[in-house]
């Protein structure tokens, strides 16, 4: 029998436990994926407490949306995949048995072709980091070649590719992150500029690594510590896209008044048919032409989903955290 992360209860990491758990059987608009990976995202621990305000799943559950593997079935109506295929699986808003698995029964939909020379670990972090990032870039934050853009937890599952399709668009990346590895881990992506998140005075050298013109974009993963040293940073009309943020802060609204900036706010859940089928194309083409680069990752076995949840947690980021599911 294939081995599963089943969750009885709403709570602490502890509630993931590894069964063996039946074999899976696909519908006609389904396939069943022999996951090679899956990857753990911030969202899942959320959901895990039941206190989510996106999804509440109904107990016993398996959690993850995002995976990459082999096609094992086809459902009768399925014409584009065919058994065999590598794929990688993007399942948050699709029907979906949950990847953290050995096998996973998803809506066809969420499936898409993995180029050979991408890895299945990097596959399982194409799916809900690499779309929130496309999003908050171009979707939200609108991105221009030429700007300047402030990655703001560029160490990250989300930021790891954000840092990648902001320079493939021709923006220059200053990328933050909050240890010496994550900080070498930005500067091999590419970013023009690397800061340390953790260091006081951390955001003092933008004024002149912009020429003093400020930042045109910031993507922010902690917006709650944040958000109004990023708006001091912005260039006139600048934008800021919330992505993370944990907790609240004291704000003074005139610091956007006086650039016109906006403060835009991002969730995958939100997204329409058409947006993410603009945002999935894009990444397909991204993967099968440019990258992503070689995934630097933190890998835990399947049954260790509970410890990958705490790391994900408490640890400083070094790419993308994924389940072994092999
Ligand atoms: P992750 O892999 O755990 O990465 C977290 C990132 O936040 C790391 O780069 C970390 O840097 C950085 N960080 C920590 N302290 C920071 C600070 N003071 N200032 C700036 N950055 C800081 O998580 P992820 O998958 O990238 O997700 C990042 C955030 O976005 C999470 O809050 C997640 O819930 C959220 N998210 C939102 C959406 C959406 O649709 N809105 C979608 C996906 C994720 P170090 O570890 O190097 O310090």
């Amino acid at each position: 029998m294939p081995r599963g992360i089943v969750a009885r209860e709403f709570g602490g990491p502890g509630v993931l436990v590894a069964e063996d758990v039946p074999d899976r059987e696909p519908g006609p608009a389904e396939v069943l994926v022999r996951v090679h990976a899956a990857g753990v995202n911030p969202a899942d621990t959320y959901i895990r407490t039941g206190e989510y305000s996106f999804f509440k799943p109904s107990v016993p559950y398996t959690p993850g949306f995002d995976a990459a593997g082999v096609l094992e079935a086809v459902g009768s109506e399925v014409s584009n995949l065919q058994y065999g295929d590598r794929v990688f699986v993007a399942a948050l808003g699709l029907a979906s048995s949950g990847s953290y698995a050995q096998q996973v029964v998803c809506d066809a939909a969420a499936v898409h072709p993995l180029p050979d020379r991408l890895s299945f670990h990097q596959g399982a972090g194409l799916g809900i980091p690499w779309t929130t990032a496309y999003r908050a870039l171009f979707q939200r934050g609108n991105l221009q070649p030429g700007e300047t853009v402030l990655i703001h937890g560029a160490s990250g599952g989300v930021g790891n590719p954000a840092v990648q399709l902001a320079i493939a668009a021709g923006a220059t990346v200053i990328g933050t992150a909050g240890s010496e590895e994550g900080l070498e881990l930005v500067r091999s992506l590419g970013a023009h500029h690397v800061l340390n998140h953790r260091s006081a005075g951390n955001l003092d050298s933008v004024p002149t690594l912009t020429g003093g013109r400020g930042i045109d974009l910031v993507v922010e993963m902690l917006a709650s510590q944040n958000l109004e040293a990023d708006a001091e940073l912005l260039a006139p009309r600048g934008r800021i896209v919330v992505v993370g943020s944990r907790g609240s802060l004291t704000f003074t609204p005139r610091v956007l008044m006086v650039r016109e900036a906006d403060v835009r706010g991002t969730a995958l859940w939100n997204m329409t048919p058409a947006e993410r089928k603009q945002a999935q194309s894009a990444i397909n083409q991204f993967s099968a032409d440019t990258g992503p680069a070689t995934a630097t990752a933190t890998v835990f076995p399947l049954d260790d989903a509970a410890k990958a949840h705490e790391h994900l947690m408490s640890q400083a980021a070094l790419g993308k955290c994924l389940l072994d599911c092999t």
